[in-house]
């Protein structure tokens, strides 16, 4: 057996290499530069373009776009009503914004449990969490495939509940052939630089609902509208009169970011290849390698993979996960884990939410692990995050 890095022998690699990164291009530096010469850095033609060719992309009739993904979820709760005495059902396996968002709004999130071989919310423990209270789902697309999308619908169609799909993780993913975003009745998206494309930071919404779009317009611009139809006063003033008519945030994107978002998807589908390239290889070295666990994927999923996963069988490993994480980063592969259930947060404990809540998704914690996964990783790259993985379960193997 090898010696392990972190027991001083040699390292499969000598550089680190981390578990994401953004993939930036000349060409997306001189789409931003552009802009920043001309005369309008935010506000200005690029933000409308990139929500077209978003909504283009999509297959969604609207795309409004924001300053982050967390945005795109405010925005969202906020089109959908929520306010106190309202209950968002939602799951612990996501990044804590996907039920701040519902806080946000003064409504109460509500967590369901997750599938154990997908590891996505699971339609069945949906339906056992909803109350008269329940207004909204927010399913998670976690690592990008795509949530039982079909289920989810039948179930708002029965309970009247408004559909919002987290896809920060799933653009360029379709279900049943359909892209994310034109399928949820919001479809919140994010562009941070860890995520499949970036605007640095970024978000946005897509929705088929010409109702919806006019909230989600106000609520990212203060509430504010320029629009005759939509204003008390007529006729008024003059071209400068605009009227606070919701009470709105100021959540716009700049024109250089818009600029570099544009940029950006135009390689989407070539990033989403080479994403797939990789996890095709993942799957291969792991799929039969006792002590490790793979991500199920369901068939109506084309996935767009934003993270890989590898689940340690912790009965079959003779290392605690700090022990394998450790091991990994010695030989330098660092991974991250996504994530910690939510409401295991201080800020949900105090508001009375208790550990035991989500039994599976509590149990997949426990093993999950982020390798590393981005379009710009050499074959020699993913050969030495499979070697390390191998070399790590060789040596806690039982
Ligand atoms: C990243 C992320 C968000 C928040 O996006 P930001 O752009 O960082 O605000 C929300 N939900 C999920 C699942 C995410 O991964």
């Amino acid at each position: 057996m090898e010696k392990l890095a972190i027991f001083g022998g040699k390292p499969v690699r000598e550089t680190k290499i981390y578990y994401g990164r953004q993939c930036i291009g000349e060409d997306d530096i001189q789409a931003v530069a552009d802009v920043l010469r001309g005369p309008f850095i935010t506000c200005g033609p690029k933000v409308a373009e990139a929500e077209r060719k978003l909504a283009e992309y999509t297959g969604a009739k609207h795309a409004v776009v924001c300053s982050n993904g967390t945005a795109s979820l405010h925005c969202a709760c906020i089109a959908a009503g929520l306010g106190p005495g309202d209950e968002v059902i939602t799951t612990p396996l996501t990044f804590a914004a996907s039920a701040n968002c519902a806080v946000y709004c003064g409504a109460t999130p509500v967590f369901a449990d997750i599938d154990p071989e997908t590891w996505n919310i699971d339609p069945v423990s949906i339906r056992a969490h909803i109350t008269p209270k329940t207004k909204a789902i927010v399913a998670v697309d976690f690592t990008g495939q795509a949530v039982k999308i079909k289920e989810i619908r039948q179930i708002c169609d029965e309970f009247h509940l408004v559909f919002i799909e987290d896809a920060a993780h799933a653009i360029g993913t379709a279900y049943n052939g359909r892209k994310v975003g034109s399928l949820a009745d919001m479809t919140c998206f994010s562009f941070h630089p860890v995520k499949t494309i970036t605007s640095g930071e970024g978000g946005a919404i897509t929705t088929n609902s010409e109702d919806l779009y006019k909230k989600l317009v106000l609520a990212h611009t203060h509430g504010i509208t320029h629009e005759d139809e939509l204003m008390e006063e007529a006729p008024h003033e003059g071209p400068w009169y605009y009227e606070q008519i919701s009470l709105g945030f100021n959540y716009r994107m700049t024109d250089f970011q818009a600029a570099l978002l544009l940029s950006q998807l135009g390689k989407l589908e070539s990033f989403k290849q080479r994403r797939a390239e990789i996890v095709k290889k993942y799957n291969e070295a792991f799929k039969d390698l006792p002590g490790i666990i793979i991500q199920k994927e369901i068939p109506e999923s084309d996935t767009c993979r934003h993270l890989y996963i590898i689940r340690l069988d912790l009965d079959k490993l003779t290392c605690t996960r700090r022990q394998f994480f450790d091991a990994m980063s010695a030989e330098n592969v660092q991974c991250q884990i996504h994530y910690v259930p939510v409401y295991w947060f201080p800020f949900y404990k105090h508001r009375g939410y208790e550990k035991g809540l989500c039994p599976v998704a509590e149990n997949v914690y426990k093993g999950i692990m982020s390798i590393p996964l981005y379009p710009s990783l050499t074959e020699e790259d993913t050969d030495n995050v499979i070697e390390a993985v191998k070399k790590v379960v060789a040596y806690y193997f039982e």
